[in-house]
C-alpha cells in the first residue's frame, strides 16, 4: 500500500510498511473498505500506532501523545490528525476508532492489488 500526499505527491509511507485501517481497526483492502456500514464512507482512514511511519511518530512524540494535526513533511499540507486524549467512536457508536486519522481527500492511496 502506498500513501501519497495529493498536493506534492510525496510518498508518506517513506518506504516503510504502512497499512491504513478502517474505523473498525481492520486493514483496508481497497479504497471503499470502510469497516462499518454506518460510517461516512470515504472521509477517513486510520493508522495503528504499531505500524506508523517514523515521521508521524516524531510528531506524536513532540506532542507527548496528546493530540494534534498531521502535516505533510514535504509541503506542509494538512493530511490528518491524531487524538490520544479522547477516544473517538465510529459513527455506529460501538467501535473506538484508531487514534491517528488520515483525511482521504488529502492523500492518494494506492493498493498493491489494483
Ligand atoms: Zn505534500
Ligand atoms: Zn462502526
Amino acid at each position: 500500500m502506498e500513501v501519497k500526499c495529493k498536493h506534492c505527491r510525496k510518498d508518506l509511507s517513506n518506504k516503510e510498511s504502512m497499512q491504513l485501517l478502517t474505523s473498525h481497526n481492520e486493514i483496508k483492502m481497497n479504497v471503499m473498505d470502510v469497516g462499518c456500514a454506518t460510517n461516512d464512507s470515504e472521509s477517513s482512514s486510520y493508522l495503528s500506532t504499531e505500524n506508523m511511519p517514523e515521521w508521524i511518530k516524531c510528531i506524536i512524540n513532540k506532542e507527548s501523545w496528546t493530540k494534534g494535526r498531521l502535516y505533510c513533511p514535504n509541503c506542509n499540507n494538512r493530511i490528518g490528525s491524531f487524538n490520544f486524549v479522547h477516544e473517538m467512536k465510529c459513527d455506529c457508536g460501538e467501535c473506538i476508532t484508531p487514534a491517528i486519522r488520515i483525511t482521504n481527500s488529502k492523500v492518494d492511496i494506492l493498493f498493491a492489488n489494483e
